[in-house]
């Protein structure tokens, strides 16, 4: 006789909408039995009453559509972001508010390092706070002219790299001439690299091999205690490199009896041609189990809005800075979608500009005119700046969105001051709009770029507020539950799991998030401080504390 347990809880909110809360909840299987309660529960048979959760709240565990392992790997190298942020251990690392700041933060871990040549790496820079003045090579050499060193912003489409690293990457010349390498009056690199392309031999030489860290066992674990700290069940790495060491890597990592989450990789396009991407995802996802799930497909439309790389339509920038990158052909991204749509692999594109949608909507619309497709489900990643008209050919089309709320909060002053304008600011993210209109939607952290914690997202979904208090499109917010079903069944959706997560129903995955308080009963400004106490993945219970 299999075991049973009934978890008895406060309040447990289902997301169920023809049982939308209980009392208790049966578990068998590392499944849901059953809600209601405890009477109505009895009739499954024997069971163990599980009291711990009395006084918490039970959710669907949350899923974030868009995260990237990077939260895990990042920590063992220095934080230079602007804002505070707690690391996978629960220790909060302070914000560097200057250049001097963040300078003085890489010269600290440069003096702890024994070998004087050995490659030191930061992560989390945002130039965008530090007024008009950029960051250039000269800053990072006045902390040392000989170690290579490199900061990756924030946004993770920029690095900051000093002499040394420029020299070693065969930058140190006066005859580059590429749209992510701009240059001095003495026409040497300045030390910005914008752009994967003009990134990656920086990258190398620092030692950040993006691919062997997609399997990388500390930083995966330490992605996961992260999510345990955050309520979330099941999480996206949405832009991998994924080699089949990594997929072996998280094989093992996965089905240890500890691992308390479910892994959704998306391997990237980058390096393949189309033919190969679409065949390698096939491939790969026949490697699937439940905790990892293989096979879908991320591309690149653009850049970043803050770094001023996401490609702009008319009018362009706010403040007339130059038009952006385009990550990709259009001619590629057409056949890579119409292979995708033959051979039945979802497609994950990141679309931070209007003009990138633009691109993304017009290929998939000529792609599936030659391989109609139903229940494709092919998502634009951030879709940051559509437009309700663009909304609309997505619902046409059977797009889904996943939009990048934490963008309020992170960069919405600058968003209304700088980048893009009123307008344009106060239609970012439509999540309304996108809900009216009828295009599923979820919302995400993208983390690393900015931390894990959907209810930080949900929070500004919810409010729409900037650092300074800015209410950034009062008409754009959405309701509480709405959000927290965008978090949690909205994002399975986005995967194709909603039939087995996303809400607290029978038969689907035992996976919940536990909270100290009610979201539905705190005022909406305070839901981002709700406690979480931990979750509970495939009936399994992972406490945050000791994570
Ligand atoms: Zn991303």
């Amino acid at each position: 006789m299999p075991q049973t347990v009934v978890y008895a809880a406060r309040r447990i909110l289902t997301l169920n909408p023809s049982r939308p809360e209980a009392s208790h909840v049966a578990v068998r299987d590392g499944r849901v039995l059953g809600t209601g309660t405890l009477d109505e529960l009895r009739a499954w048979g024997p069971f163990d009453l599980d009291e711990r959760f009395a006084g918490k709240v039970l959710l669907p565990g949350f899923v974030e559509g868009h995260s990237h392992v990077g939260e895990g790997t990042y920590w063992r190298y220095v934080y230079c972001g602007f804002f505070d942020r707690t690391d996978p251990d629960g220790r909060v690392w302070p914000g560097a508010k200057s250049i001097e700041q963040v300078a003085q933060r890489m010269r600290e871990a440069h003096e702890r390092l024994a070998d004087p040549l050995a490659p030191l790496f930061g992560w989390g820079l945002d130039p965008l706070y530090f007024g008009t003045r950029r960051m250039t090579r000269h800053d990072l050499d006045a902390v040392s002219t000989t170690r290579p060193m490199g900061i990756v912003h924030a946004s993770g489409h920029i690095t900051n790299a000093n002499t040394p690293a420029l020299a070693q990457a065969g930058y140190l010349r006066t005859d580059l001439d590429h749209p992510g390498i701009p240059t001095g009056p003495d026409r040497l690199p300045e030390g910005e690299l914008r752009g994967p392309e003009a990134m990656m031999p920086v990258l190398l030489k620092l030692g950040v091999d993006r691919a062997a860290m997609s399997g990388d066992e500390v930083g995966v674990r330490a992605f996961a205690r992260l999510a345990v700290r955050t309520g979330t069940t099941t999480a996206t790495d949405l832009a991998t490199p994924i080699p089949d060491e990594a997929i072996d890597s998280l094989l093992r990592i996965t089905a240890a009896d500890d691992f308390p989450m479910r892994l959704v990789p998306a391997m990237h396009v980058r390096g393949h041609s189309a033919e190969q991407a679409i065949e390698r995802a096939l491939a790969i996802r026949e490697r699937s189990t439940d905790r990892l799930r293989l096979g879908r497909v991320k591309a690149h439309a653009d850049g970043s809005i803050q770094g001023f790389t996401a490609r702009m339509r008319w009018p362009g920038y706010h403040n007339g800075a130059p038009q952006g990158l385009w990550y990709v052909e259009p001619e590629y991204l057409e056949r890579v979608y119409a292979l995708a749509l033959q051979h039945g692999v979802q497609m994950h594109t990141h679309t931070n500009g209007d003009a990138a949608i633009d691109l993304a909507i017009d290929c998939l619309e000529r792609a599936l005119r030659r391989h109609p497709a139903p229940d494709h489900r092919f998502m634009l990643q951030h879709c940051q700046l559509a437009d309700r008209a663009q909304l609309r050919r997505m619902r046409a089309l059977g797009m889904g969105a996943n939009f990048f709320a934490n963008h309020h909060y992170y960069w919405g002053d600058a968003h209304y001051a700088l980048t893009v304008g009123p307008d344009r600011a106060e239609r970012m993210n439509p999540c309304r709009s996108a809900q009216e209109i009828g295009v599923p939607y979820t919302i995400h952290s993208d983390a690393p770029v900015t931390p894990l914690g959907p209810l930080h997202v949900v929070w500004c979904a919810v409010n729409r507020l900037t650092p300074s208090g800015r209410l950034l499109g009062a008409h754009e917010r959405i309701g509480v539950e709405d959000a927290l079903r965008a978090v949690t069944l909205g994002a399975a959706w986005t995967l194709h799991l909603d039939g087995e997560i996303g809400s607290i129903e029978t038969g689907k995955r035992a996976d919940f998030a536990v909270l100290e308080d009610d979201p539905l009963e705190v005022a909406p400004e305070r839901i981002k401080d709700v406690g979480v106490w931990g979750t509970v993945h495939g009936g399994r219970v992972f406490p945050a504390e000791g994570a």
